[in-house]
């Protein structure tokens, strides 16, 4: 495990649409000999053959994370913002932020009435014009002075470790996790010279609908392709409805076998899990066909194999996200073999068509 560039990636601000400084972490710590390239949304895209083979291979992590955007500033200089991807408002009082302006940052937190004069019932869902978010201004001209509509706004609460060493508490989890596992990878996979057309990419706008990954994939054509993300966690105290296939914390990568994934493809990492020692737990995902990015894509062009690797992240899209390190370390080791084991194949086509 790279702990300083995990955390380094960790402390990126990447609000969907504004990805620039997770993808500058991206592009200076893939390894020097692979081809890197930002395509028009900003997705970045790195690649390594030593093949004439032309079936390819893709692994994607998305690389935003969800964020807010500033609206409208008040005469009082207090700021109203709305959600960039999938937030509960009702999660949010108290935390601070990191407004993105044209010339760097700046510190504010998202504000709420005291409970001591609340007005509403305890319990209540907030909305968001229930909340602003305060820089410490007291008017409008000296918000402007900092801030301007339409900037971008990032959760920043910092980065711990639990006593035991064991669990990282951290916004944005989902996905920095996945980049990090994609990163130490290909690092790793790319000084194998496997014979393999190997793409990977850090894909933008996962959290407004999947949207960064289609332009890779329409620039690509890949045949196969492996998503890592963040997969929510089942183990805790109160109920998750048995209809979710969720995952539980420190027991490994989630296969995941909801439609949307290739069965064959997902049963032989099944085996490489297996026969490597490497912990894994079976998911079916929360849904059956959307919400990953392998839903999006698996239905592009004339179809493509693909398959999702979870890492099982607790308290998703809130201020800090909870993950277990041992997770991290297992999906780099799966992503790895599962490559190693692909490029051994010589008739890559008739084994993943379904049946
Ligand atoms: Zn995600």
């Amino acid at each position: 495990m790279n702990t300083f560039l995990l955390e380094k990636i960790l402390h990126t601000d990447s609000p969907s649409g504004n990805e620039k400084e997770i993808i500058d972490v991206i592009k200076a710590n893939i390894y020097p000999s692979a081809k890197v390239i930002i395509d028009n949304l900003g997705n970045c895209i790195a690649y390594h053959s030593t093949t004439d083979d032309e079936y390819k291979v893709l692994i994607i992590a998305h690389c935003d994370e969800v964020g807010f955007q500033v609206v409208k500033i008040e005469d009082n200089g207090y700021i109203r913002f709305r959600p960039i991807g999938s937030v509960s408002p009702t999660y949010l009082p108290g935390s601070c932020i990191t407004i993105l302006n044209k010339n760097g940052k700046v510190t504010g937190c998202i504000s709420y009435v005291p409970i001591h004069v609340q007005s509403k019932k305890k319990n209540f869902e907030l909305d968001y014009n229930d909340l602003w978010i305060d820089i410490g201004t007291t008017t409008k001209e000296d918000t402007e002075n900092h801030v301007d509509i339409g900037d971008y706004i990032s959760l920043n609460n910092g980065l711990f470790h639990s006593a035991n060493g064991n669990h990282l508490f951290a916004k944005g989890l989902d996905n920095k996790l996945g980049v990090y596992v994609l990163l130490e990878a290909f690092n790793a996979l790319i000084q194998k010279n496997l014979p393999l057309s190997l793409y990977v990419s850090a894909t933008v706008q996962e959290e407004l609908g999947c949207r960064g990954c289609k332009a890779v994939i329409n620039k690509i054509r890949p045949d196969l392709v492996i998503v890592i993300d963040a997969g929510i966690c089942g183990n805790i105290p109160t109920q998750i409805d048995s209809k979710f296939g969720v995952v539980e914390l420190g027991k490994g990568p989630g296969i995941n076998y909801n439609p949307t994934n290739n069965l064959n493809l997902n049963r032989i990492i099944e085996n490489i899990a297996v026969e490597n020692k490497i912990p894994f737990q079976r998911t079916v995902g929360y849904q059956t066909n959307r919400g990953t990015e392998n839903a999006e894509i698996q239905t592009l062009l004339e179809g493509i194999i693909t398959t999702h690797i979870c890492i099982p992240v607790r308290n998703m899209h809130m201020s800090h996200e909870i993950c277990n390190i041992k997770d991290i370390h297992s999906s780099i080791q799966l992503i790895i073999k599962i490559i190693e084991h692909i490029s051994c194949i010589d008739n890559k086509e008739d084994t993943f068509i379904p049946w």
